[in-house]
């Protein structure tokens, strides 16, 4: 560890991860290998009807009781940590006063749709923000959020024009209170979520701030993923001296602890919905299929570039198998029951709740369950809710590869329901590419350490490339005329949703 006084070497990284429902610290070594992990729950705090917040205060004190937690359980002293990594839940916005280091509102969380009136009034900019920033106009990003709390609090609107305010994601926050308030800055990958940020260049951009109404004074400095970004105070747990190196927000993080770093490859986060993002290398494809353009981190923790794409209901269709219809009693027995029959008899569910996202952004649409006969049973309804995952997932990749014009060969994967084998060989059939489950499944923190680890010295890229090693991999087994004639199949049942 340079510039430490202490003669034995430092052999552990500290990785925050900050996310919606709890905050995780996990102890890395100097092999990769997770050694301890502590993880505390947040309070949700839902205002009204489409709001959500999150109190950062809770959000600071849950992360230095974790990180206490796993020093105490790796029977360690935080003297010895490396360094710092920090990944987060993304766009969610914290206004703060610089002097007193106080939030002036709860956080709000990136579910939160309040803005979704000012995004309707600005809907002529978006082709235009779209192509500076690589995202779509939506209540889901922080611009609306921070320029809402600007239009709807005179206290702070004032405060923010005299410059006493600064604006974060939880990134920003964390870092503000660890380094003691003396740096206020933000990743490359958190900033890209802000709709602000001018995509290709990394900046800010100001005529989007004019158009948003925010001043620039609000806003952190934007650095690379993996660099210095500061160092600890003495809080909680922490000495004073401890750099913190990394910082991504966790899709991102996810990304790079997957070793998804040379264009053309891609994870899937398969959790309550599924989140894809394929790395682009070091230029940002905009595409027009629906799916947006991000920053990610390539092999050496620098600025590179993704395409990320959702599915709205992934995981969430087993739990309404489980909770709406009583059809299952646990997400787990899902794989038994889907293997007990050869197919789902011509079944297809596709989940549509709240809509269709990309590649179709039909947001009225709404789930059907179709080709049902006299011979279907809960098995082949079953089965086919998981396919209808694959299914979602697969027309993402396609529109990824239609817009880049790379080919996927492979598909990394993390999240819940990876631990789903049917899911998992369906998956790697429909795509025809080897689906990869690794043996860390923490890649969000995995790759927030990793960042911290590349920034500070403590490992190499090399290093890394050793440290992914794979639980299982699921080979495809189809023939190409099989996956298009499925995949033609769901394309209909699509037809009839929307
Ligand atoms: P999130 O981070 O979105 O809360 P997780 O990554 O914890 O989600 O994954 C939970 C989701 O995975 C739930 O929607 C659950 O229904 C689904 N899930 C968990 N285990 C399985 C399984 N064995 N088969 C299918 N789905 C599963």
């Amino acid at each position: 560890m340079r510039g430490s006084s202490s003669l034995k070497p430092a052999l552990t990284l500290l990785a925050i991860d900050q996310g919606t429902t709890g905050t995780r610290a996990i102890l890395f070594d100097r092999s990769g290998r997770p050694v301890a992990r502590a993880y505390r729950e947040l309070t949700q705090h839902f205002p009204k009807p489409g709001w959500v917040e999150h109190d950062p205060e809770e959000i600071w004190r849950s992360t230095l009781l974790v990180v206490r937690d796993a020093l105490a359980k790796a029977r360690l002293r935080a003297a010895a940590l490396a360094a710092v990594g920090i990944t987060n839940q993304r766009e969610t916005t914290i206004l703060w006063d610089r002097r007193s280091g106080r939030p002036v509102h709860r956080a709000i969380v990136w579910q939160d749709r309040r803005t979704a009136e000012l995004c309707r009034q600005m809907k002529s900019l978006e082709p235009y923000l779209q192509r500076v920033t690589g995202l779509v106009l939506d209540p889901y990003f922080s611009g609306p959020k921070v320029a809402w709390l600007l239009r709807h609090d005179p206290a702070i609107a004032r405060a923010a024009r005299q410059g006493r305010l600064a604006f974060g994601t939880v990134d920003s926050w964390l870092l503000w209170r660890l380094t003691g308030g003396k740096v206020h800055a933000t990743d490359v990958t958190n900033a890209s979520r802000t709709l602000l940020l001018e995509l290709k260049s990394s900046r800010w951009y100001s005529p989007i701030l004019k158009a948003f109404g925010i001043p620039q004074s609000l806003l952190p400095e934007v650095l690379p993923s993996s660099g210095r970004f500061g160092v600890t105070a003495k809080v909680g747990p922490l000495p004073a001296g401890i750099p913190v190196t990394g910082i991504a927000g966790d899709q991102q993080a996810a990304l790079f602890g997957q070793g998804c770093v040379e264009p053309g490859e891609a994870k899937n986060t398969y959790g309550t919905g599924c989140f894809l993002l394929m790395q682009t290398g070091t230029k940002p494809v905009l595409s027009s299929h629906g799916l947006i353009a991000t920053a990610a981190c390539g092999a050496d923790g620098r600025p590179a570039f993704a395409l990320e794409g959702s599915v709205f209901i992934g995981g969430a269709a087993i739990q309404w198998l489980r909770d709406g219809l009583g059809l299952i009693r646990s997400a787990a027995e899902t794989e038994r029951i889907a293997r007990s029959v050869a197919d789902t008899g011509g079944v297809y569910m596709v989940p549509a709740f709240v809509g269709l996202g990309a590649p179709y952004w039909r947001p009225e649409a709404r789930g059907l369950i179709c080709g049902l006969t006299r011979g279907t049973g809960r098995a082949h309804l079953v089965r086919a809710a998981l396919e209808g995952i694959a299914y979602q997932s697969q027309e993402l990749l396609q529109a990824m590869e239609r817009a880049t014009g790379f080919k996927l060969r492979s598909l990394k994967v993390d999240g819940g329901a990876v631990k789903n084998n049917f899911l998992m060989k369906f998956q790697a059939d429909l795509s025809g590419v080897p689906v990869i489950r690794p043996r860390i499944i923490e890649t969000t923190a995995l790759g927030a350490a990793q960042l911290a680890g590349l920034g500070v010295g403590f490992w190499s890229v090399k290093d890394l490339a050793r440290m992914r090693s794979a639980d299982r991999i699921f080979r495809p087994g189809w023939s190409a005329a099989r996956r298009r004639a499925a995949m033609a199949g769901w394309t209909s049942a699509i037809r009839r949703a929307l």
